[in-house]
């Protein structure tokens, strides 16, 4: 069997990172397998949903590397779903509806006010033909609900072992509005059969849905998916993410300058018992991903995680992978051996313009920092000449010692500002070299 997994938003709001996370793990688990991912928008809502968002969903997923093999759209399926209201009505499995969501609000009050559960009644089971005729002459359309079978409904699930439920425990779920489109408890489990999906994964709030929908699948005659539900991400403070609420959204992310990267570092992990260590291709996080390893614990995202992630994630990242970021910044020259030696000292991709200046460049603020005039002569008095090594700066430094009377910080720290017009960064007996000679001279006062 090949594996298939889809990541199915509705286009009616922006992705946040723990849509992001839900995408990558079924990303993550199909690669994992050598399957395939679809990309399915679950647009039937047609209010809500906009084009606007359906562009931006992928603009999102492109830019985490998470690239669709098929992409679907559920508007453009309506005559499946026609075909499965036939199927299921001839079956007897549907049955026609008249309330009015005011009406429906008003029994659940009564029900839980009586400590029951908020169950569908079947009230519209037991409308005769007149009263029903009835409703249509007054113009009411009916909204339909599956017949559920009263009997256990069990799956096996990735994420939470043996699951089951009781079919009189639950509503029976609305299939079609009343305009004739089919609610997405419809619409998915039609598309995951029609498009060969063999694995739902999916946040823990679709529990109750998989129940029905299990018992739905069998009911058109499908093969049942495997299920998966994992614990939904959280906000720092515990605080359900929200689409409407814009502060944890991709774009946000992106428009920050975090590396998309750090974004599927993190969340690969989150919520499993595996280190979140810092990983500069999706090719690596492939390699490590096993779905087994999720808890059923709530991860928390906090912000500042993503940020430290985000700086290690720059400090791993081979050249291969940065050169194109490097040359957009408008740096050509540069070589895997320096960003090899200056990625460590980073705090953002484009402190590698400042160190490039150090090293190669023009710093004009150089005076501001050191210009003891008298030290920096007795310095450059004792510059070795090259050629340079990885020794030069220890015997340069003892030579200005003796003449000087300088030591420790005295001694080194106002050369490196001389140098660098910086009070840190890499180790000077390795800068030292690569700046060479006459730039270090230079930066000393020389000519
Ligand atoms: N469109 C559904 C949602 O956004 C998809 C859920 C599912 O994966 O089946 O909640």
């Amino acid at each position: 069997m090949t594996v298939k997994t889809r990541f199915a938003p509705s286009p009616t709001g922006k992705l946040h990172v723990g849509n992001a996370r839900i995408a990558l793990i079924n990303w993550l688990f199909s690669k994992s397998q050598g399957g395939s991912f679809m990309l399915r928008l679950d647009d039937t809502d047609t209010e809500r949903s906009k084009e606007e968002f359906a562009q931006a969903i992928k603009r999102d997923l492109l830019w985490l590397g998470l690239e669709w093999d098929e992409l679907n759209k559920q508007s453009l399926r309506t005559i499946r779903y026609q075909k499965a209201f036939e199927t299921l009505k001839k079956a007897g499995r549907l049955y026609p509806c008249y309330e009015t969501p005011e009406e429906l609000e008003l029994k659940r009050k009564i029900q839980l006010s009586q400590s029951k559960p908020p169950l569908y009644d079947r009230a519209a089971l037991k409308l005769t033909d007149q009263e029903k005729q009835d409703f249509e002459a007054q113009g009411i359309k009916p909204h339909w609900r599956l017949l559920l079978n009263h009997t256990t409904i069990q799956w096996d699930d990735i994420g939470r072992g043996a699951v089951s439920f009781q079919g009189e425990h639950l509503s029976d779920p609305v299939l079609f509005r009343g305009d004739g489109t089919p609610v997405y408890t419809l619409a998915s489990v039609v598309d995951d059969d029609d498009l060969g999906i063999t694995h739902v994964i999916r946040g823990e709030d679709h529990v109750v849905n998989t129940a029905s929908q299990v018992q739905l699948c069998e009911a058109l005659g499908g093969t049942v998916p495997t299920y998966g539900h994992i614990s939904l991400l959280t906000g720092a403070q515990g605080e359900g993410l929200s689409k409407r609420d814009g502060s944890l959204s991709l774009e946000s992310l992106r428009d920050k300058g975090i590396d998309p990267m750090a974004i599927n570092a993190l969340l690969a992990k989150l919520g499993s018992s595996e280190a979140i260590e810092p990983r500069a291709t999706l090719q690596e996080l492939i390699a490590e991903f096993d779905i087994a390893k999720f808890s059923r614990a709530t991860p928390k995202f906090d912000p500042a995680d993503l940020d430290a992630m985000n700086l290690k994630v720059l400090h791993v990242t081979p050249f291969a992978v940065i050169e194109p970021k490097i040359k957009a910044l408008g740096l050509n020259g540069v070589t895997e051996e320096f960003w090899n030696f200056i990625r460590p000292n980073l705090n953002t991709l484009e402190d590698i313009e400042l160190w490039w200046a150090v090293c190669y460049g023009e710093i004009p603020e150089i005076g501001e920092y050191y210009d003891d005039q008298e030290f920096l002569k007795a310095a450059t008095s004792q510059l070795p000449f090259p050629p340079w090594n990885a020794e030069t700066w220890h015997e340069w430094t003892e030579d200005v010692k003796k003449v000087t009377g300088r030591k420790g910080k005295d001694l080194y720290l106002p050369l490196r500002q001389a140098i660098t017009a910086m009070d840190s960064g890499p180790e000077m007996a390795v800068l030292l070299p690569m700046m060479g000679y006459e730039l270090v001279q230079k930066r000393l006062g020389g000519s």
